[in-house]
């Protein structure tokens, strides 16, 4: 059994051993540290970081005994059917905690939202994300029920080693979801003011088909090249 006797990495206690294992385990990953010299230098914190972003929002840099880092490094096999920094993001996106939900959003949407979800509860609602990301085969299945028009949406956008990177956010006030009472309590109105203080764009405002709980970063146009990135 491997271990480590204290922390790696920035402002860890880097004791020679102990690097030594994290470089190895790294290696073996295909996350090169640099030379396995027992110094924690930047070679070796940048490997770290990009480890960790496969399954961190805000990778730290920081390899310690018994936490996630160190969990999933000295964790054995590397040729899973599902790679680990997958594994978290399985499963209904919908009944994720709101945390989660959130981590899922782009880095320059996450701000807007949480200040969107701010400003509707100083207003007097109980606003919550019903969806941040989702996956493909979620999208899929919500087009062959009908509830939306695109094989593709901004709720699918991903990093290109398919981690979330949700570019839109479907926000709805927990009492009343999608029933007469979003409207009538003046929700939905409330939604679309507070997302365009914010610069979002929101679906109640699209002609034929208004998603009145949608808000997005980007014009529609922009999907096109977002699918690209995302490797889809
Ligand atoms: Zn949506």
């Amino acid at each position: 059994m491997i271990g480590i006797i204290a922390s790696v990495g920035v402002n860890g206690k880097n004791h020679r051993n102990d690097v030594l294992v994290v470089q190895t385990l790294l290696k073996a990953k295909a996350y090169p540290p640099g030379p396995i010299d027992g110094v924690c230098g930047d070679a070796t914190i940048g490997a770290i970081c990009k480890f960790q972003a496969g399954f961190m929002p805000y990778p730290d840099g920081l390899v310690e005994p018994g936490r996630p880092t160190w969990m999933r490094l000295c964790a054995v096999g590397g040729h899973a059917p599902v790679p680990a920094r997958l594994l978290e993001w399985q499963g209904d996106s919908a009944l994720w905690p709101a945390e989660k939900k959130l981590r899922s959003l782009h880095p320059r949407l996450r701000p807007k939202i949480v200040a969107v979800l701010a400003a509707l509860k100083k207003r007097g609602f109980q606003p919550k994300i019903f969806y941040g990301w989702r996956s493909v085969a979620v999208q899929l299945q919500l087009f062959q029920r009908g509830n939306t028009k695109v094989k593709f949406s901004f709720h699918n956008a991903q990093k290109p080693d398919g981690t979330p990177l949700s570019y839109a956010a479907d926000i709805v006030d927990s009492r009343f979801g999608w029933d007469a009472m979003a409207q009538s309590s003046g929700f939905w109105k409330a939604l679309g003011e507070e997302a365009k203080k914010e610069r979002l764009y929101w679906g109640g405002d699209w002609a034929g088909f208004r998603d009145w709980a949608h808000v997005q970063l980007v014009e529609n146009s922009e999907l096109g090249r977002i699918k690209k990135e995302s490797g889809l």
